[in-house]
């Protein structure tokens, strides 16, 4: 095609691939569907909207209450929003790239699309493989991440398939040992650990935080996403966004979901129960590895019974993801846990393949 960047030819749309069931446990996503719990606030709003315009004093009023979330006295210069926390990983990368040669340094296994997004702007990956119970060298991730061709240090804290925190000392380290480079902590799951960094960004001008509505917010399909740095930071970042880059009916439904946030954040607290009770339910199982998690998922292994296990869900309508593709992840399933009707019949399933 000589229409189009020749290293695009190598390249494949990207695509999410899972099989579609009744019970979708594979995405991480919620059962609480926003628009039926919050439809009579939005519309009341919606109301009041004019979408034949361009400009809407939402945008204002997104903006407090999303600084007021966030807390820790930032304002509405510390934060950019976009479709979704994918949207806004793509546009830092877009951001950074300065050469062929930049690169981000980020572990592996963690979130898949940061090298799916890197890849779409001619941003290279290099990656540095978690140890087997999940932990990393600082030194070896500080040495991937020193040479002046890395342009971006990304650390998923929760990570993403594994569910594990890593302590806060060790991140403080790498972004107080990386001055001159933009350290992007993905915090998309971290209202289910309640850890964040976000007191810290006074601190560390370096530091940008990335965050996500499809988790905790239950808005998956919403799209909205925002990150959280210094003022200096989220005007540079602006630079590569178009000027009406979110939707005003985006915006109206990310506003509502935050002034009827307890709806939410109950689902948050149910679904953290529930998480406890199902790593403690697999632990008990013999012949299954269970990892703990700070997130929304499990991820757990039947050793060699692994792919007949993930195959004999789908005939009982349940979904989950395969993890396994990096060898740390060797026959790894990661199952979402929202509602305790989901968990029961995935309990049971199990049972009934154990038996
Ligand atoms: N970061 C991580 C670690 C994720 O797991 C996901 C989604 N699964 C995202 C970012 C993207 O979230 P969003 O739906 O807001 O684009």
């Amino acid at each position: 095609m000589p229409y189009f960047r020749s290293d695009l030819q190598d390249k494949k749309p990207s695509k999410i691939s899972v099989p579609v069931r009744k019970r979708m446990m594979c995405l991480n996503e919620s059962c609480l569907n926003p628009y039926q719990a919050i439809m009579q606030a939005f519309l009341a709003k919606m109301d009041k909207i004019e979408l034949n315009r361009y400009l809407s004093s939402v945008t204002d009023e997104l903006h407090s209450a999303l600084t007021s979330y966030i807390g820790n006295r930032l304002n509405k210069e510390n934060v950019l929003w976009g479709n979704g926390a994918d949207d806004i990983l793509y546009h830092i990368f877009l951001a950074v790239r300065e050469t062929d040669n930049s690169y981000a340094v980020s572990l592996a296994p963690s979130y898949f699309d940061y090298q799916t997004f890197s890849a779409m702007v001619g941003l290279k990956m290099c990656v540095l493989d978690l140890n087997e119970d999940f932990s990393f060298s600082t030194e070896k991730y500080l040495e991937l991440a020193g040479n002046p061709d890395c342009r971006l240090a990304i650390l998923c804290n929760p990570n993403n398939p594994t569910g594990n925190l890593f302590s806060e000392a060790q991140l403080l380290q790498i972004i107080e040992a990386l001055p001159e480079k933009l350290v992007l902590v993905d915090e998309t799951y971290f209202e289910f650990s309640g850890k964040t960094l976000a007191g810290k960004l006074g601190q560390y001008p370096n530091l940008i935080l990335v965050r996500s509505f499809s988790k905790a917010f239950s808005a998956a399909g919403l799209r909205f996403g925002y990150a959280i740095s210094s003022a200096e930071n989220i005007y540079e970042l602006s630079k590569v966004l178009t000027t009406f880059h979110t939707s005003i009916l985006n915006q109206v439904f990310a506003l509502t979901i935050l002034e009827n946030r307890e709806i939410f954040q109950n689902q948050v607290q149910q679904t953290i129960k529930l998480r406890e009770e199902l790593f403690s339910t697999l632990k008990t199982i013999e012949n299954i590895k269970v990892y703990p998690s700070a997130t929304n998922f499990l991820t757990f292994s039947l050793y060699e019974r692994t792919p007949e296990f993930f195959s004999y869900l789908l005939t009982k309508d349940i979904a989950v993801r395969d993890v396994g593709s990096h060898p740390r992840l060797q026959n790894c399933l990661r199952v979402t846990v929202s509602c305790r009707e989901d968990v029961d019949a995935f309990v049971s399933v199990l049972k009934q393949f154990l038996d």
